[in-house]
């Protein structure tokens, strides 16, 4: 008597293996989730999703960092929705204000124009430090400092098939350093001056910079223009040595100085790709293809033998939603254009 799932042709890190709560990990690991405390309902969503599809099996621990206390609501909704450990943490101040650098009022003028512009997220003031905390500050958390990889996570997301292995243990035995589902292009009036201020940097740091990148994938004319593809950050998994390494911590306090988090809205989501197409090997960074994921907006769902095993709920001819080689999505199935090949990725050299 053979179940359905039992004729699947199971790779080998997909066979069953499960921790519980206490037990130790093959990887020191954790999801991190930013979030407001009106965010617990939706939180619940994410953690039901996450829980059911993959972490019931594995256990690892949940943190959550916030600008400001949590309530015992927050706690009490979000503990209640997990049996791994649950860590919540307070993010101080200097992570989450305005550095000396910055002309507050200039700032306050450009939020003004990218409103009138009905740029998204333009007007909005705390969401700018969102996107520079997540880009350069979250590693930093005394909470996180007891960990080597992290799983963001955020509100009202969807797992939308099993996962039935360790993406982490799967990431760290082949040197992976950085994990995604989804690509995308940016929306270019957020980030109008990124691009100049990444090649001003690539021109006094060409050592940080390996052979085998893949700037091919976010730009296409030898590094002339950005071409806006990102890897979609609400999801993603990746080692926490990338962020504190000399490259990345160079890359964001250069960044930081120039001013674009605050005088236009540049995201962590372009800021973390860019870098990991600039100072990764093209093989340090992997596209979890087989991870169904929806977040508001946007879903990648698995094709193939994946769907089945993995039994997804996802239906990948939605065109409104799915990700697919035209329109939005396009970054994502690009990955696969740029080969492992030495003799490409010298050209992909910016
Ligand atoms: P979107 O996905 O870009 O539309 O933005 P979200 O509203 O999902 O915000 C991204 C993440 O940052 C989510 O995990 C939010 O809970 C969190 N977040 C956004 N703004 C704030 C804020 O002002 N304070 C805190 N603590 N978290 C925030
Ligand atoms: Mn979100």
């Amino acid at each position: 008597q053979h179940s359905y799932q039992d004729k699947l042709n199971l790779k080998p890190y997909e066979r069953a293996v499960s921790y519980q709560p206490g037990d130790p990990k093959p990887v020191k690991a954790c999801f991190v989730v930013l979030a407001r405390n009106r965010d617990w309902f939706s939180l619940r969503q994410s953690m039901k999703h996450m829980e059911d599809r993959f972490n019931h099996r594995y256990n690892y621990p949940y943190v959550f960092l916030n600008d400001e206390p949590f309530t015992d609501e927050f706690k009490n909704m979000t503990q209640s929705m997990t049996k791994a450990e649950v860590l919540f943490g307070q993010i101080p101040q200097e992570h989450w204000s305005y550095p000396d650098w910055i002309d507050q009022e200039k700032a306050r003028e450009e939020r003004k124009k990218m409103q009138d512009n009905k740029v998204m997220y333009g007007g909005n003031e705390s969401y700018r430090h969102m996107c520079r905390f997540e880009s350069g500050f979250f590693y930093q958390h005394p909470i996180m400092q007891q960990f080597e990889m992290y799983w963001r996570l955020e509100p009202g997301i969807q797992y939308l098939c099993d996962i039935n292995y360790d993406p982490f243990l799967y990431m760290k035995q082949r040197n992976i350093k950085y994990g995604w589902t989804i690509g995308i292009y940016e929306l270019m009036n957020t980030v109008p001056t990124l691009w100049k201020s990444v090649r001003k940097f690539m021109e006094t740091h060409r050592e940080l910079i390996p052979e085998h990148n893949s700037l091919w994938w976010v730009s296409r004319d030898n590094g002339t223009t950005y071409n806006g593809c990102h890897f979609w950050s609400n999801f993603e998994i990746a080692d926490l040595s990338f962020y504190r390494g000399e490259a990345y911590s160079k890359f964001f306090d250069f960044l930081d100085h120039e001013g674009g988090f605050f005088y236009e809205r540049w995201g962590d989501a372009p800021v973390h790709s860019i870098a990991a197409a600039m100072f990764l090997q093209k093989e340090e960074v992997h596209w979890f293809e087989d991870i169904g994921y929806l977040h508001p907006g946007w879903q990648h769902c698995p094709s193939g033998d994946a769907w089945l095993k993995n039994r997804c709920t996802c239906d990948a001819s939605d065109k409104d939603k799915t990700i697919t080689n035209a329109g939005w999505g396009k970054c994502s199935h690009e990955w696969k254009l740029l080969p492992d090949t030495p003799e490409h990725l010298r050209k992909a050299r910016v």
